[in-house]
């Protein structure tokens, strides 16, 4: 299993929630995020309202969800949590919404993975707070509406442009999560290790902060596994050292680039001469599925310069080489 996944995995749920910051005060980074949230919750709050729908996209593990959790907290309401994907009927959807209480604050994850029918159902919902439901069958079948309470709906998603413009529509507040810095991320490391109870020092944070790629849910996995290895190799604590040793242990490079990132880039290398080399033919060479490659391996690699896209397809940089002493 690769630790270097920003998805969620059965590892983070163990300690995921625990060190979720539950204020906007305490939540690091994204200032530009925070400080239109700060603005919109102060001013539904004092109106008395429900706060607009929101809408956040971004990479996996940026903190989307974090961010859905700490509104509800600061608006002081009721947080009720699904994803795309877990709702399959229409029904299932209205029945969601007609149970929600006034203010209430409806996360939907994976929102861009809703079928069209179950989407149909939030158009109404969001914008006039009313759910359409067809009673009778045939000639005899009719809509009746039904009043819902005023509600928010948060919506998260890895890439805006993968939602119908209908719903994209209807979001009022429409914000991107950005990749943390690695002093942002140290600020995490080191908030995280407090929380789990375990001493790091400055170095020892920076060293994990600089191989989370920016994102941290992979910082606050590194943290824990590292604490092992602190534990049981060492006397505890964190240091540069532990961090390094462990991190090399664990393949994960200095830049966060693990075997498989490695093996793509050497493949390009040593295969197609550095490139260009289209997608299905470096995934066939790979032995991997070309989506993955272009959704879950690539964005880093493109992100950090190692990889070119090229309209005759993907180019490795200099820096590539460079990394891997080539
Ligand atoms: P997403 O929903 O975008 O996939 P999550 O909100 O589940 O990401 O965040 C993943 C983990 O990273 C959580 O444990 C959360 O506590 C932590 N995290 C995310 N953003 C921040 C932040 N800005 N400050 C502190 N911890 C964060």
């Amino acid at each position: 299993k690769r630790i270097i996944t920003t998805d969620f995995t059965e590892e983070d749920s163990r300690i995921e929630n625990s060190l979720r910051p539950q204020t906007l005060d305490e939540y690091i980074g994204q200032e530009k995020v925070k400080n239109t949230l700060k603005i919109y919750i102060e001013a539904a709050k004092q109106r008395n309202e429900s706060l607009d729908h929101v809408l956040f996209y971004g990479p996996p593990g940026l903190g989307k969800t974090t961010l859905a959790s700490i509104i509800a907290n600061e608006m002081n309401v009721n947080l009720k949590i699904t994803s795309g994907p877990a709702i399959e009927k229409p029904g299932e959807m209205a029945a969601i919404l007609n149970n929600l209480q006034s203010g209430d604050l409806l996360f939907v994850d994976e929102i861009h993975r809703l079928n069209r029918q179950v989407e149909e159902v939030l158009y109404p919902a969001m914008e006039d707070y009313a759910i359409d439901i067809m009673i009778g069958k045939g000639a005899s079948a009719r809509s009746i509406r039904l009043d819902l309470p005023h509600f928010t709906l948060v919506g998260a998603t890895t890439r805006a442009g993968l939602l119908t413009a209908p719903l994209r529509d209807r979001f009022g507040v429409v914000n991107k999560l950005e990749f943390y810095t690695p002093d942002e991320l140290k600020t995490i490391i080191v908030r995280s290790a407090r929380v789990l109870g375990t001493d790091i020092d400055e170095k020892g944070a920076s060293e994990i902060a600089s191989r989370s790629r920016g994102t941290p849910r992979l910082a606050n996995r590194l943290l824990k596994r590292v604490r092992d290895f602190a534990q049981v190799k060492y006397d505890g604590a964190i240091t540069e050292e532990v961090a390094k040793f462990a991190l090399d242990l664990l393949e994960v490079d200095k830049l966060g680039l693990d075997n498989i990132d490695r093996t793509i880039l050497t493949t390009m290398i040593e295969k197609f001469s550095g490139g260009p080399v289209g997608l299905d033919t470096l995934a066939a060479a790979l032995g991997e599925d070309s989506g993955t490659i272009e959704d879950v391996y690539e964005p880093y690699l493109i992100k950090n310069g190692f990889i070119n896209r090229t309209p005759r397809g993907r180019v490795v940089t200099e820096s590539a080489y460079y990394h891997l002493g080539l």
